[in-house]
């Protein structure tokens, strides 16, 4: 590849002063998007027989793709769930690339594998799953439910010896819409089960599911943190329940689980560690790069079950030791995804993660007060863990839309209309410790007026 133009010395300086630049940069820009015709216009065609040189690709980048894509990490970015990956953690993620490791096999990413699995350990510690309950960093919640899903269901015709003619998850009414598209990807049905008053799914409300379902039931998928609203469903009640039926559970803790880091939040999950299964997203609120789930089994033998690939070319691998991660999930060649959260976790130490979740949970305190003494406003009820929704009194679904799409444009904010319970409403969600006081103020004063 030492054909082109530029040599690598110049590319390598192109590539990390924006790396640097942007890492280092405060404020950053929002972002906005652009339609294929205008991005066209702007940018030509980039792929040709020639090559455009990299000189000419980086001034695309930085001149017109970049810009064009929203910074997921900008303070008033508070739709969705956010990011807010540490400058230590996109830095690094240059050398995990650079490093060409294969993260499928102990034997070729050894060195890798280990310390990913050292970031791994600290959320088993955390959850309080017993010693040897391990797994692996897949790309996203979605991934890492599906993965878990699948070896929930294995698990369970592997110890009552026999399958029902359809396979069912029993989840809440609040449950991820990726439950729902991988149960449906499984060919298997997702039975709905109503929450109390305050939107979790209870011990009791599964217990009754459970016994209604039977043995058609592969898992019960609590979540820890709901999406939409935060809500953490009765871990306790529902492991219990689980346990004494037999039925394995996972918790969906995609956004949520990450609170755990913090002692003082910690007690919030109580019950988690009787699950057979979780997952947790770094790159939502433990402030890693995309794209960074973990996926964490308290017997890594069921994901082995599901998940170990064999093959003649494959065989060679097993004979050095036995954990590789591409048993774990519905994968086989993997980047070692979980390195630049394992870096920024050893660099800062596990304190400095507890202090930045609790400054996210204070911000969602500050803005749910800030919410109800607001003259225009009305919380939808209290924060439970960083999100804070609230309705805008008076305003049509098309007056949220229109808000959203101007504060957008004016590059002030990126907050989106989110429904509950068949009505719009705003939610902020609180991941990035350097969202301010002064950013939820401006961003409340802004909602008096279209
Ligand atoms: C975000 C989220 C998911 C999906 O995770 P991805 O990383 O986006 O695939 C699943 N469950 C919950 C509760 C989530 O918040």
């Amino acid at each position: 590849m030492h054909e082109f133009d530029e040599s690598i010395a110049e590319v390598a300086d192109a590539v990390i002063r924006f790396a640097r630049e942007r890492t280092e940069r405060h404020p950053i820009e929002l972002g906005s998007p652009k339609s294929p015709q205008e991005l066209l216009e702007l940018c030509g065609e980039t792929v040709t027989a020639e090559g455009i040189g990299a000189t000419e690709a980086m001034r695309l980048f930085e001149d017109v793709l970049h810009p064009a894509s929203l910074s997921v990490d900008h303070e008033r970015y508070l739709s969705f769930v956010p990011a807010a990956p540490t400058e230590t953690s996109v830095l690094f993620d240059l050398a995990v690339g650079a490093s060409s490791i294969y993260g499928g096999s102990w034997l070729e990413g050894a060195g890798a594998v280990f310390a990913e699995n050292q970031a791994l350990e600290w959320l088993v510690q955390l959850a309080g799953l017993p010693e040897g309950a391990g797994g692996v960093f897949v790309p996203g919640g979605t991934m890492g439910n599906l993965s878990a899903m699948v070896a929930a269901r294995d698990a369970m015709e592997h110890r009552r010896g026999n399958r029902p003619d359809r396979w069912a998850f029993i989840a809440s009414k609040q449950t991820h819409s990726s439950v729902k598209s991988m149960a449906s990807i499984m060919d298997a049905d997702v039975i709905p089960v109503d929450t109390d008053e305050g939107f979790r799914l209870t011990g009791e409300a599964v217990a009754a599911a459970l016994d209604e379902h039977g043995d058609r039931v592969a898992a019960v998928i609590a979540t820890s943190g709901t999406t939409n609203l935060g809500i953490i469903d009765d871990l306790r009640g529902i492991g219990e329940a689980c346990r004494e039926r037999g039925v394995w559970m996972h918790v969906d803790g995609a956004y949520g689980a990450a609170a755990m880091a913090s002692p003082t939040w910690r007690p919030l999950f109580d019950g988690i560690e009787l699950a057979d299964s979780f997952i947790v997203d770094p790159h939502k609120w433990l402030f890693a790069p995309f794209d960074c789930c973990a996926l964490i089994y308290r017997d890594p033998d069921d994901g082995r079950r599901s998940h170990m690939q064999s093959a003649g070319y494959l065989a060679f691998l097993d004979a050095w030791g036995d954990w590789n991660p591409s048993d774990f999930a519905a994968h086989l060649t993997r980047r070692v995804r979980g390195l630049p959260f394992w870096f920024s976790l050893a660099a800062h130490g596990t304190d400095a993660y507890a202090a930045a979740i609790d400054t996210t949970m204070e911000m969602s305190r500050y803005a749910a007060q800030a919410v109800r003494d607001a003259d225009h406003l009305t919380l939808l009820l209290d924060p439970v863990l960083s999100v804070v929704a609230f309705e805008r009194d008076g305003w049509t679904p098309d007056q949220y839309q229109q808000w959203s799409l101007d504060v957008m444009d004016e590059g002030t904010a990126f907050v989106v209309p989110s429904r509950h319970q068949g009505e719009p409403c705003y939610r902020f969600c609180f991941v990035n410790p350097l969202t301010s006081t002064a950013d939820v103020d401006e961003i409340i004063a802004r909602l008096q007026h279209l």
